[in-house]
């Protein structure tokens, strides 16, 4: 079938009123930038609280631009529509007998034509219009099993006047969520691991540009360590759009606890620094919260307890969407956006450098503290040094 021409439909709930038109000039946006990744040129437009997708060039791929569609978040489904010009009404009821033939092997099924006119000139009112076609369908393929109903069709064959005339029936599901640029900006803390792509994913689905902090530890972690935390965040771009990925050298500050403090606090105290120097660059990029792939259990620093003393350090709010899920419901999350490949790859983490084999799972705030304050000046030297020779990596969508 040649499709020339998209509907996109976006559910309206919390779009009323004046966000209305910030949603959907945020939706029209993002759809563009979807587009631009794919072969053929296009023509994204507004029309009566509708947004349409015209091809206008002569080759396009049909697979890329759904794929790429179902990838902007704020699209509930997608419709690809035959389209059609206004030969008179006996030429429309052929149009739509062969569409439907091409487009639906399995006649055996139940049916119902809804019909609307935007263009108020044309001659067939919209109920007469659903009648004769509905008619013109039923001669040609109840024969074959094709039944009317009228309540619950098993498919509903949609047919719009406007300049021109669209034909279409099939609803293919995008993501669902907000249009990115609709709800703000928050600082991902993105390690090379399974959780936290699938954390910034769950957070820009909500409608929140992404930026992402890393933190490697050279020559602990490798080059390769690092291009592997670039290359998910191109993944995650994919959805969230480009990321600006800061990459923060953190070996010195990493010794420096290591040298300073109890070895069963290293990674909490490790954990905190993390925390405050991402808010830190949070501010300065005016993101309004940060985002990590904890979840409750998952290792030693991942208690309930640690999280609290991890999390006391920042003033901005922490958000942890995977915090209740298993790692298995992440995992296929992770599978589901494609990151999960990139992930599992067998590069070291900083984490993973210095840790205690006996770490604390119950720390208490009061004694990381005190601690702490006995190395705090170098460390907040260290940290600051850290931010200031930040490099900033432009992570654009992987194709
Ligand atoms: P992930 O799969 O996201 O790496 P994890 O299960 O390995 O998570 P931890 O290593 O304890 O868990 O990290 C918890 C969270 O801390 C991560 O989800 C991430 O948000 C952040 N984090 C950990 N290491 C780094 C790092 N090197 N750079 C930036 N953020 C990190
Ligand atoms: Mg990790």
């Amino acid at each position: 079938m040649d499709y020339r021409a998209f509907l996109v439909k976006y559910a309206e709930i919390g779009v009323k009123g004046n966000n209305r038109y910030i949603f959907e000039n945020a939706l029209v946006k993002q759809i563009r930038l979807a587009l631009d990744k794919c072969e053929g040129e296009f023509n994204v437009r507004k029309e009566s609280g509708r947004i349409f997708v015209d091809v206008l060039s002569d080759n396009y791929d049909y697979d890329e631009v759904i794929t790429w569609l179902q990838r902007v978040f704020g699209i509930s489904y997608i419709c690809p529509m035959l389209q059609v010009e206004d030969e008179g009404f006996d030429k429309l009821k052929e149009e739509v007998v062969k569409y439907f033939g091409e487009a639906h092997e399995d006649k055996n099924v139940t049916f119902k034509v809804r019909c609307r006119r935007t263009r108020k000139d044309y001659p067939v009112e919209s109920m007469p219009m659903a009648a004769g076609i509905g008619e013109a369908l039923l001669m040609a393929y109840e024969k074959d099993g094709l039944k009317v109903d009228v309540h619950n069709p098993e498919i509903l064959v949609e047919v719009e006047v406007r300049n021109h005339i669209y034909i279409y029936s099939h609803s293919i599901k995008g993501p669902g969520g907000m249009p990115i640029g609709t709800a703000g900006k928050a600082m991902l803390l993105l390690s090379g691991g399974i959780d936290s792509p699938v954390a910034g994913y769950m957070i820009a689905k909500r409608g929140v540009e992404i930026e992402a902090t890393y933190f490697h530890a050279p020559p602990y972690t490798s080059e390769r360590a690092k291009q592997k935390v670039v290359d998910l965040a191109k993944e995650v771009a994919r959805y969230a759009g480009p990321i600006k990925l800061h990459v923060v050298n953190f070996t010195d500050v990493q010794l420096a606890i290591y040298e300073g403090c109890p070895h069963d606090e290293l990674t909490i105290i490790m954990r905190r620094y993390m925390m405050r120097i991402a808010e830190e660059i949070a501010l300065k990029t005016d993101c309004l919260g940060l985002i990590t792939g904890e979840s409750i259990g998952q290792v030693a620093s991942q208690t309930m307890k640690s999280m609290m003393v991890t999390g006391e350090v920042c003033t901005l709010p922490v958000y942890r969407p995977v915090v209740g899920f298993d790692k298995q419901d992440i995992v296929d999350i992770s599978e589901k956006i494609g990151t999960f490949e990139t992930s599992i790859l067998p590069f070291e983490d900083c984490c993973t450098i210095f840790v205690a084999k006996h770490p604390v799972t119950k720390p208490r705030a009061d004694i990381i503290r005190k601690h702490e304050e006995k190395i705090k000046d170098k460390l907040d030297e260290l940290a600051r040094i850290a931010v200031e020779s930040e490099e900033v990596i432009l992570c654009e969508a992987a194709d």
